[in-house]
């Protein structure tokens, strides 16, 4: 049997996953490492299976998604880890705690990106609110307001107090942060595209 039919036939998911340091639950499932996934919704045995975005597949495609590597690396890591022997090849050394440390430090690289993107998306609305703030400010005090002021004074401090707490936090609690205001993070992202789609489309106008 080649490294791929060898690995396949000598780990499960299942252990790959619990190995790796993915806490597998009693039912045998997993948060997700294909999509961000806050309650278990991937099953982990023979091969994976998530019911929330439906990536399924074998040992090999789980850990080269763990480890952001090709297949083969992946298939070679998980050999490595396991002892596995293939092509006639004796397995080497003693299985190495690399794999657990890299699958860490891809997961954490993977939440980062994800604090990252939700941070920008944030500042993006936040830096429109300061704008409007002082571009829409009534400069007489029986003035109606602009409604982007209004809504510039509505929201400011909700987004900042966001962004601060979204700073100064690990990975792991962004995540938490994120999820739990998922609908007002989107929104404000939401907004900013709109925002951006209007200012297009007034440049647009003025060129013609
Ligand atoms: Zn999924």
């Amino acid at each position: 049997m080649n490294l791929f039919e060898t690995v396949k036939a000598s780990v499960t998911t299942r252990q790959a996953a619990e190995r790796y340091g993915i806490e597998v639950d009693r039912t045998g499932k997993a948060c997700c490492i294909f999509h961000d996934d806050r309650h278990p919704s991937m099953k982990v045995d023979d091969r994976f299976h998530c019911f929330a975005c439906g990536a399924d597949g074998d040992v090999i495609d789980f850990a080269a998604q763990l480890f952001g590597v090709g297949v083969k690396e992946a298939a070679r890591q998980l050999a490595a880890d396991f002892n596995i022997s293939y092509d006639g090849k004796r397995a080497g050394r003693e299985p190495s705690r690399t794999g657990a440390v890299k699958a860490r430090k891809s997961l954490m690289r993977r939440l980062k990106n994800y604090q990252n993107e939700n941070y920008r998306a944030l500042c993006g609305y936040f830096r429109l609110l300061r704008q409007w703030e002082t571009e829409y400010a009534p400069k007489q005090p029986d003035e109606e307001w602009h409604p982007l002021y209004m809504e510039a004074i509505q929201n400011s401090a909700r987004v900042e107090y966001l962004l601060d707490e979204l700073q100064g936090c690990s990975p792991d609690e962004a995540r938490e942060i994120i999820a739990q205001n998922k609908n007002e993070i989107g929104r404000c992202a939401n907004r900013v595209r709109e925002i951006r789609r209007d200012r297009k489309r007034a440049a647009h106008e003025i060129d013609r």
